[in-house]
């Protein structure tokens, strides 16, 4: 299935200049989100992931689904302020300004290998925030899945030498 064609181009959004990738036109095909599920999960079935970790909102609606497929749990990466118990943070910058994440410091066991996903790679910052918190808490980040990559902004500089998976390079 091309899964490009359930991606809408948004043009200066949410500010001038910027080229939006919407990818809520793909959740609302259920045979496309399935397929892109599908996909993300047979990657994390190789990697043998124990836990599945995602960045607020949109990270939430990749991993789940495939938390949920695989039978293992799902772990929030929330804004500062709105986790209720204890957490770790930490600062990062992202396309559009500066941000901190924060995760629940009992949310993941030391050794658990985790599966960290986000709906777009762009300066990577936001994942970089998060491998920092998984590692910080213990965590083996054993792969990485996006729905899409924009690689004129180099996230994958950033983030490293992990195992990423990408299914639409723009
Ligand atoms: P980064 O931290 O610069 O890699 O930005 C990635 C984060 O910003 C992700 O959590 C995305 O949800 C969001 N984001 C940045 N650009 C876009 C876009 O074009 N479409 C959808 N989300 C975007």
């Amino acid at each position: 299935m091309d899964l490009k064609q359930y991606i809408a181009i948004v043009p200066d959004y949410p500010k001038e200049g910027i080229v939006f990738k919407d990818i809520t036109p793909l959740m609302n095909d259920g045979a496309a989100y399935k397929a892109a599920t599908d996909r993300i999960v047979e990657f994390a079935k190789e990697k043998q992931i124990d836990l599945v970790v995602g960045p607020e909102a949109r990270g939430f609606i990749i991993g789940c689904p495939v938390s949920y497929a695989l039978g293992v749990g799902f772990a929030p990466v929330r804004k500062e302020g709105k986790l209720p118990r204890e957490v770790i943070k930490v600062d990062y910058g992202k396309e559009y300004g500066k941000d901190v994440l924060t995760i629940h410091k009992d949310a993941i066991r030391p050794g658990q290998r985790v599966l960290i996903t986000d709906d777009l790679l762009a300066t990577g910052g936001t994942i970089e925030a998060t491998i920092k918190l998984v590692e910080e808490l213990g965590g083996i980040v054993a792969g990485i899945a996006f729905l899409v990559e924009l690689s004129y902004l180099d996230g994958r500089k950033v983030i490293g030498d992990y195992d990423v998976l990408t299914l639409m390079t723009y």
